[in-house]
């Protein structure tokens, strides 16, 4: 650390001076408090890289498709398609972490529906993995909600919107394709007590603590 005699200071850092009296400096200089900034990639040409090496190994996975005559290389192709398109959604969201999740759960559900169907439809997609993965989602932003401590009315869309996909599972179940419909109606059937409950009581907390802080 180094010192001025004159104002009698400990000076943090590098300096050539003292900052307030401009004298000589005694003591040995330290490292800058505030990092020095290295030039970072910006995120922006990562996207672009990745596009390049996803768009590169679809390409030679088509390649190897038409001389093995196998259908791995189409299961690589969807894989990196796959993804693909979530690093770009990681990339878009990034600032908006409850959005991010749901559009991961969603998509995340999707694919299990789309793997169950290509192995048989053996229901376990809709039987089980909708119904706890949409009741996850729901908790989870309502824990982030409070943990970040967004503002409600940017939080309850996102309920609503979870609620409404746990009513989508019911048309599986009247249509008779989810023949194991327990969890999907018990998670449906929580989800809107829960729903009711935020809209009931947190909003009019909400309400008054907005009220008392911001006199809105
Ligand atoms: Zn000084």
């Amino acid at each position: 650390m180094q010192y001025c005699p004159k104002c009698r200071i400990d000076i943090r850092g590098s300096k050539q001076c003292c900052p307030l009296c401009r004298g000589d400096l005694t003591g040995e200089p330290e490292q800058d408090v505030f990092p020095v900034i290295i030039n970072r990639i910006k995120r922006v040409s990562l996207v672009k890289l990745f596009t390049f090496l996803a768009a590169s190994l679809i390409i030679a996975m088509l390649v190897a498709f038409y001389f093995l005559n196998t259908g791995w290389p189409l299961v690589v192709i969807t894989l990196t398609v796959i993804g693909w398109i979530d690093t770009l959604l990681v990339f878009y969201y990034r600032y908006n972490l409850i959005r991010l999740i749901t559009v991961e759960v969603c998509a995340g559900i999707l694919v299990c529906l789309f793997i169950d169907r290509q192995f048989g439809f053996a229901g376990w997609s809709l039987q089980w993995v909708a119904p706890s993965a949409i009741l996850g989602l729901f908790i989870t932003t309502v824990l982030i909600g409070i943990l970040s401590k967004l503002r409600f009315e940017d939080v309850v869309i996102y309920l609503f919107f979870d609620v409404l996909c746990a009513f989508l599972q019911l048309i599986a179940v009247a249509k008779g394709v989810n023949t194991f419909p327990y969890p999907a109606v018990i998670a449906t059937a929580v989800l809107t007590i829960a729903l009711l409950a935020v809209l009931f009581f947190g909003f009019r907390y909400v309400k008054s603590a907005s009220g008392k802080w911001f006199n809105m």
